[in-house]
């Protein structure tokens, strides 16, 4: 079997069956068929067809027949090239000979006797070659546990009933509970004997009233007043004749051989995983891993079956873990919401790491997402952050590393909710909150309890300035890490607790919430099936893969406003747009595609219109394209002035007292000053498949210029299509197409989608170059936004 063979065309691109994997277009085809794991497969498929015409199936053997006595044997028909027996019982084996001829001289014999036995031999099985899927445990784990819960959440009566059901079942018992504060008490009860005055501090999910029955145990080790013990015995010590310090404790301890002031973090945790292996019974798998983010003690307890995690320098997940718990504690419904929250997001993979697949969201970011969302209700849920802080008493300040983390210590400083919703509706609002939330171009702030505008991020410069707090110590004043999710920690402003998701990720998780929010909308979520059918959460639960692209958008491309992405100078401008950033994003992102069709592919511009605020044709599209869509270029207008960003179409907000999202005074970029972006709509012309074949031509082209001399990206792709215009003959007839940028934003995602449409294409070519188009032009429009600003053009 060749290549060729392998590959089949589908409706979406290519398909290669001997991988088993969807290929987009032509380019990553040529690529995949180069690749490793192809050739890799092939060979080895290759390897077996000739194993498998050279050899036999010999049968009615028993164990003491050898390898060795089947060769000699089967010698007389030709040479043997290998035996391989089976290899529990010996009692069949595969011959296989140097020759294929041999095979007909084995078979042809009539009756093959060896040792007494009658051995039967017949031509091999040929199998089609197959790669055999890697199990997926975690998934099919996952569809069987769903499996148990369906018949018992359809019973019930109401989705309110169903969720509180899920927080029911999957909540830590009380045993539960109790088993691991006995085994914080152990721990207590060891590490104090080797530091001194230190504590442990559960914090996280065991804690923070949203555990599940295997969760982790994540623990704090506070070694603050260890230190001062340290100190003091130090300067005690250095008076002669004291070496005890107040209390009796010898300093002659496992604290004599490190100096907690100055020792680091890695030195301390190896310190802890040794105390952990020697001294605390069925304790075992224990491992530092001083690498991540916050350097950690990973162990696991044998009776309890339970992984825990100590870590040293985690004081801020202390306190965030005390700021859950109030919330919980002021709010009911907070925690079946964020228990079903966290269940959908898991069936849909979109939290927790089911498969190994990619960088998902985690437990503290899906709760922050939840309460962030109830901030936003109306009328609120949950209060603010800063609310909180104005709530608690004096005493009750709190700093830690320079943060304010200042709230009430106990639940009933704060008044609670005049929201009386009930819990399904309040689920419904939350993927109807997030389905339409512009994360692009928005950064969650629980703190405000609004959406904060990601252009005031923008200029690291003015970060502190940004956050809106009083920069605290020198080491935070770098913002947080922007990405196509920012969600600001509550308490650490500089940390964008999502900073791990990937645009992927980020779609997945807003692509489910819109199709959560149309099911959520259906009679099926609020109504019992009086068959017994799936009803309210068990259809919302149900995993689906990944949710099939609607029609509309298989031609259009979506390239998406990447902040973290563009130079500085446009960050600058941006930023000072404000409110505006929007449409001068878009024109700029108008021009670098229009440069990549006209000088880079080598398009000729049939014709150019532009429509100032998207003109009828343009509506059109955009209302085939978005059903809820009401901010295509036409409505593009500084819609957030008044409105915080993210949550423009989210309904009925409550109406925020500070006003600190207004625009930017000072003078703003010349585009911002029209209120209607114009929107170009062009028709191009293609002669040749310049598409086709560019990544060879681009490796000739390298390989014979000078790469220190070597030019722009630019230069480099438009060269490339010179070159296969010069080279490859025209198609028979002209291709022509017509491409339409939109504008999207702040009723979701804000990005420019470009929806393409073939006006003449006889010879069928255009999916190819769409395909093709897919990868090529956001990754060109991200190098044009780049180079324009260093002036190249
Ligand atoms: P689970 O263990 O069930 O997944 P969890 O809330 O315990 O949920 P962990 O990842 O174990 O999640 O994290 C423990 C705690 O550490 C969290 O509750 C939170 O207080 C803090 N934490 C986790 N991830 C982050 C993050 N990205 N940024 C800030 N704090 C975090
Ligand atoms: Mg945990």
């Amino acid at each position: 079997m060749d290549a060729n063979s392998d590959i089949k065309t589908t409706p979406r691109g290519y398909h290669c069956t001997l991988c088993n994997v969807n290929i987009p277009n032509q380019p990553s085809l040529e690529q995949h068929v180069k690749g490793r794991k192809h050739q890799t497969l092939s060979t080895v498929r290759s390897t077996r067809k000739t194993q498998e015409e050279r050899s036999v199936f010999v049968s009615g053997l028993k164990p003491h027949i050898s390898q060795t006595d089947l060769a000699e044997y089967f010698q007389q028909f030709g040479p043997v090239a290998d035996v391989i027996m089976d290899k529990d019982k010996g009692v069949y084996a595969i011959v296989q000979f140097v020759e294929p001829d041999s095979i007909g001289s084995a078979l042809s014999y009539d009756e093959h006797k060896m040792k007494g036995l009658k051995l039967r031999v017949k031509p091999r099985d040929k199998k089609e070659f197959k790669l055999i899927p890697k199990k997926k445990n975690d998934s099919q784990n996952l569809q069987q546990a769903f499996d148990r819960l369906k018949p018992e959440l359809i019973q019930l009566t109401s989705v309110n009933a169903q969720m509180h059901y899920i927080m029911e079942r999957f909540q830590l018992g009380e045993n539960e509970k109790k088993a691991r504060d006995l085994l914080i008490q152990l721990l207590q009860e060891v590490f104090v004997e080797f530091f001194p005055d230190s504590k442990v501090l559960p914090f996280g999910s065991s804690v923070n009233t949203f555990g599940i029955h295997s969760c982790d145990l994540d623990l704090f080790l506070d070694l603050e007043n260890t230190k001062v013990f340290q100190a003091h015995a130090k300067s005690t010590t250095e008076q002669p004749g004291e070496g005890m310090s107040d209390d009796g404790r010898s300093e002659d301890s496992i604290l004599s051989d490190i100096d907690l002031s100055t020792a680091s973090p890695a030195e301390v945790l190896d310190l802890v995983a040794a105390i952990l292996k020697r001294c605390v019974p069925s304790v075992h798998k224990v491992q530092a891993v001083s690498s991540a983010r916050l350097p950690v003690v990973k162990f696991h307890h044998r009776e309890l079956n339970l992984q825990g995690d100590i870590t040293i320098n985690n004081r801020l997940a202390v306190r965030n873990t005390r700021y859950l718990q109030l919330c919980s504690a002021v709010e009911d419904r907070l925690r079946p919401l964020v228990y079903t929250v966290r269940y959908w997001a898991k069936q849909k993979q979109l939290a927790g790491n089911p498969s190994g697949a990619g960088p998902l969201l985690n437990n503290y970011a899906l709760t922050l997402l939840v309460i962030f969302y109830l901030q936003n209700c109306e009328p609120p849920v949950l209060h603010t952050v800063d609310q909180l802080r104005s709530m608690a008493c004096e005493e009750e300040e709190c700093k830690i590393e320079g943060w304010d983390c200042t709230f009430p210590s106990l639940p009933i400083a704060v008044p609670p909710s005049k929201n009386t919703q009930d819990l399904y509706l309040l689920l419904a609002g939350f993927f109807s909150f997030y389905a339409k939330f512009d994360f692009a171009s928005s950064v969650i702030s629980l703190r405000d309890g609004r959406a904060l505008p990601i252009t005031s991020f923008l200029s690291q410069s003015e970060e502190g300035e940004a956050m809106e707090v009083e920069p605290p110590q020198k080491q935070h004043q770098t913002g947080p890490k922007l990405g196509p999710l920012t969600i600001l920690d509550p308490f650490e402003l500089s940390h964008n607790v999502a900073g791990n998701l990937n645009e992927r990720s980020q779609r997945s998780f807003q692509r489910e919430c819109q199709e959560a929010e149309k099911y959520c909308r259906s009679l099926q979520y609020q109504s019992k099936s009086t068959k017994g059918k799936s009803w309210g959460l068990v259809r919302l639960f149900t995993p689906h893969g990944d949710v099939p692209h609607t029609k509309a958008e298989q031609l259009t491309i979506s390239i998406p406003f990447k902040c973290e992405t563009l130079p500085e100078g446009l960050r600058n401008e941006l930023r000072t747009a404000g409110d505006a950033f929007r449409p001068l994003w878009f024109q700029r992102v108008c021009s670098a595609v229009e440069e990549v069709f006209q000088n880079v592919l080598r398009c000729h511009l049939v014709s150019s219109t532009e429509a100032v605020g998207g003109g009828e044709d343009m509506e059109s599209s955009s209302a085939s394209l978005h059903t809820s869509l009401n901010d295509s270029c036409d409505s593009v207008e500084p819609h957030s002035e008044s409105s915080p960003p993210g949550t423009a179409a989210v309904g009925a907000k409550r109406t925020l007292s500070s006003g600190s999202d207004e625009s930017p005074q000072g003078k703003k970029p010349r585009l911002a000053k029209r209120s209607r972006p114009a929107c170009p709509h062009w028709v191009w012309e293609q002669k040749h498949t310049v598409w086709a074949g560019r990544r060879k031509v681009r490796r000739e082209l390298i390989k014979e210029t000078d790469s220190s001399s070597e030019g722009s990206c630019m230069e480099l792709e438009s060269q490339v299509t010179a070159l296969i215009v010069e080279k490859e003959p025209e198609l028979k007839e002209t291709l022509e197409f017509k491409v339409q940028p939109q504008m999207v934003g702040a009723t979701e995602s804000t990005s420019t989608l470009l929806k393409f449409e073939p006006t003449h294409d006889r010879t069928g070519v255009f999916q190819d170059f769409f395909h093709f188009l897919e990868a090529f032009l956001p990754k060109m429009v991200e190098t044009l936004l780049k180079r324009n600003e260093m002036g190249h053009v």
